[in-house]
């Protein structure tokens, strides 16, 4: 409601006081009767619309109109109008030349002492400027919105408090793959990665890049991402701070999926590792065979030796000895012949290996085996293992001849449980690695044999020579370890084997 001016004060401006200043104003204002005729207009309506006062005089406002504004625009003016109260909003008008412009108009009844509306005062201003600046921003803020949207990155933006304000679809299907906020996620796992440069970089206003950081998953290989970060500022757009700007700090996050790529990178090192353990257990069994056959033969090369001496110190001549010395001869150089091939052992350096990633792999190896023997697998390893100074790749030719053997039993086994148990635990001077199947079991009489050379319980028709164990044992020696077979506890049947690796070394 419009509050009149106090009596006096109106009474004491003069009339040529407000007719010089609606003459004088800015605005462009008019004055109609009560059809919407021009009575008066003044220089400011002639230099907005084009129009001399002489043009519009007599002439209904809807002079100006060009005729796109929606009829239903026009009947709530009037419908304000005829109600007595003023009404304000935007209409496209026409100047004199034909152009267009988008009027702010304010119209307010004049209503006289009987209290009828006699006139309308009419005060409007050319907003084109402001709408198409106002328009060009929303257009900018859409297109830079889609553009977002269509990126093939997750981008996020987070405010002081590392709250999200904006993100994008691929952001979005983060949240969906990898539960809420990924991105909390993600600057935990950079503050970890980076320490202090983190903040640096954020004081420093520079940023980072191409920092990686994964995501680890129940039950699924990790996601990988490439991140990027920058901080940016706004200006305070609030009233408050229009004399005084004051600037909000924005972290735009960039995530971009390598997962793919890693698993390849994983791949390919996981086919290497294959690869490397299988030409060495390749040697390692060569040089097994070719010291079991050595240590065979040299039992009767021994028995012929003692034979010939016995002869000998007999003083019998003759073709007997001559043959058994021409035999001990000949078997002799077999022997340094066999001896003299059997290949050296890998030199290997010790480093601090982390039997936990070990093991990894050789479940990773061991993957296609387990998918086709439809293997259960419950890997529990200790979170915090610390590392043995080792030789890795007979550490992980170790295991795998374990998990091996372990799945062979499990083939064996018709029905019933086909389960594979791997644990690593901590201990004060010692890291343990069990290894347990549900197999048919060693029984206890066969279980120190089972280390010797060639001792096997699995038929010659399956291309065992009973070494596995005896080279597991040799590694484990080598390692200062322990190694022994048992059998599982709390009622399980099937085959434990417990390694223990000291953890200086
Ligand atoms: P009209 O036939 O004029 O009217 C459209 C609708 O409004 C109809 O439903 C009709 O019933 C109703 N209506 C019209 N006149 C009256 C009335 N006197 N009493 C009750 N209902 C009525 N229009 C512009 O386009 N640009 C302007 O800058 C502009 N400035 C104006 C300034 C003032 C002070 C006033 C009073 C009006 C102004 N108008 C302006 C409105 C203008 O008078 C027209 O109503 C409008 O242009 C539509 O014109 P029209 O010929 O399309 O439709």
């Amino acid at each position: 409601m419009n509050t009149p001016a106090p009596p006096d004060a109106a009474a004491d401006a003069p009339l040529e006081v407000f007719r010089q200043a609606v003459e004088q104003s800015a605005l462009a204002i008019s004055i109609t009767d009560d059809k919407a005729r021009i009575l008066y207009a003044n220089p400011a309506f002639q230099r907005v619309t084009g129009y001399v006062r002489d043009e519009v005089l007599g002439h209904n406002e809807s002079l100006l109109s060009y005729r796109v504004t929606p009829r239903i625009v026009y009947e709530s003016m009037w419908a304000q109008l005829l109600r007595q109260r003023a009404w304000n909003g935007l209409l496209v008008n026409k100047r004199k030349d034909g152009s267009r412009y988008l009027a702010d108009l304010t119209i307010t009844p004049v209503v006289d002492e009987a209290g009828h509306t006699s006139h309308y005062l009419g005060m409007h201003r050319d907003v084109t400027e402001v709408h198409r600046l106002e328009r060009q921003v929303q257009n900018q803020k859409t297109l830079i919105e889609s553009v977002v949207d269509a990126a093939q990155v997750a981008i996020v933006v987070l405010d002081e408090g590392e709250r999200v304000v904006l993100d994008n679809q691929e952001y979005k299907k983060l949240i969906g793959d990898l539960g809420p906020e990924p991105a909390q996620t993600v600057l935990a796992a950079l503050r970890a990665a980076m320490g202090g440069d983190f903040d640096k970089a954020r004081q420093s206003g520079r940023g980072f890049s191409g920092r990686e950081v994964s995501f680890p998953r129940r039950n699924a290989e990790p996601r990988w991402f490439v991140c990027a970060g920058s901080w940016i500022e706004e200006l305070d757009a609030s009233a408050d701070a229009f004399y005084e700007p004051r600037r909000r700090h924005y972290m735009l996050l960039t995530l971009q999926d390598i997962t793919p790529l890693k698993e390849r990178e994983e791949a390919v090192r996981v086919n290497g590792l294959r690869a490397l353990l299988a030409e060495q257990e390749r040697i390692q069994s060569l040089r097994e065979a070719l010291a079991g056959a050595v240590f065979q033969l040299e039992g009767p090369f021994n028995m012929i030796a003692a034979a010939v001496k016995l002869l000998e110190v007999r003083g019998e001549a003759g073709g007997l000895v001559e043959g058994l010395r021409e035999a001990l001869r000949a078997g002799g150089e077999a022997l340094d012949g066999l001896r003299a091939g059997i290949p050296s052992a890998a030199v290997e350096a010790v480093q601090a290996v982390n039997l936990n990633e070990v093991l990894r792999d050789v479940l990773r190896l061991a993957t296609p085996r387990l998918l086709a023997d439809g293997v259960v697998v419950e890997w529990r390893p200790e979170t915090a293992l610390p590392p043995v100074q080792g030789r890795v790749n007979q550490l992980c030719n170790l295991f795998k001849q374990l998990v091996e053997n372990a799945l062979d039993a499990i083939h064996d086994t018709r029905g019933g449980r086909r389960e594979l148990r791997i644990a690593t635990a901590t201990f004060p001077d010692r890291v343990e690695v069990t290894v347990e199947d549900s197999g048919p079991g060693v029984p206890e009489a066969a279980r120190i044999k089972a280390f010797e050379p060639f001792f096997t319980t699995k038929g010659a028709d399956r291309q065992h020579i009973g070494m596995g164990l005896a080279v597991a044992r040799e590694v484990v020696n080598g390692h200062g370890g322990f190694i022994d077979i048992e059998a599982p506890g709390e009622g399980r049947s099937g085959c434990l084997v417990r390694v223990q690796i000291p953890v200086g070394g």
